[in-house]
């Protein structure tokens, strides 16, 4: 590794958690259809406007030990999660897959799947307003990578999609159209033949979580489980190791 990418990679960490305060801002706005850049940024309960000082990523919320500097009131957890987690993402992604284009487009998505994961935890939607973009905005991204990664990223859409609205289209309520609609972003993400395993780890994880929770009673057996948790990790572990794991299953047959 040369000095300069270590040097990208150290960046990546602040530049990611500076990016994970406007993420939250994504979380926290979106769902509601309110705009990302007024007002600025203020206690949901108290409408103080926020001090400039007490905006530092995760510092600021360790310092105000995770609450309201003038009511009080609890700023949840989720904003200091999302904050550690867009700071290492970056740099995680990085030094394990090299400071190239690819990888990048990696951490990228990752954030990207990042928010809408909360988004869906949060309030069980897959909003059409940020799926939309990131799906256009993908498609030149990859033309942008090597002519291997563009047509697999192509193939890789359709197998999503395909794999995704047949259950949807078989049995009603088993997939969300929500889901559906974010399948051809995770196919470009992945690429093929890693989209196969994107979904189908997405299933597994999702059904060994679900069983859990059934059997531990905590969902009832009518309980919406959010997916997309499930696909963004499916995908992310496409996206990181899918090649090595593809070579390994193909070498067993
Ligand atoms: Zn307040």
């Amino acid at each position: 590794m040369t000095t300069s990418d270590l040097m990208v990679i150290v960046f990546s960490l602040f530049f990611g958690a500076v990016i994970g305060s406007f993420l939250n801002v994504v979380i926290d706005r979106v769902p509601q259809e309110q705009s990302l850049v007024t007002p600025p940024s203020h206690c949901p309960s108290c409408n103080t406007r926020i001090r400039r000082r007490d905006l530092i990523p995760i510092f600021s919320y360790l310092h105000l030990r995770g609450r309201c500097q003038s009511c009080g009131s609890r700023i949840p957890i989720r904003v200091l999660i999302v904050e550690i987690a867009s700071a290492v993402t970056p740099p995680m992604i990085l030094a394990t897959q090299g400071v190239t284009p690819v990888a990048f487009f990696t951490v990228a998505c990752a954030l990207v799947l990042l928010v809408l994961s909360v988004i869906d935890l949060e309030h069980g939607i897959v909003p059409p307003i940020i799926v939309l973009p990131i799906t256009v905005a993908a498609v030149p991204a990859v033309m942008l990578l090597p002519p291997a990664e563009w047509k697999s990223a192509l193939l890789g859409a359709a197998v999503t999609t395909g794999l995704l609205l047949l259950p949807a289209l078989l049995r009603a309520g088993a997939i969300g159209w929500g889901d559906v609609k974010l399948a051809p972003f995770l196919g470009l993400a992945s690429g093929y033949p890693q989209a196969f395993l994107a979904i189908l780890s997405a299933f597994i994880m999702g059904g060994i979580i679900a069983t859990t929770l059934l059997a531990l009673h905590i969902v009832g057996r009518k309980t919406p489980i959010p997916f997309v948790p499930f696909l963004a990790a499916g995908t992310l572990v496409a996206m990181l190791w899918g090649k090595p794991i593809v070579h390994w299953y193909s070498g067993i047959f």
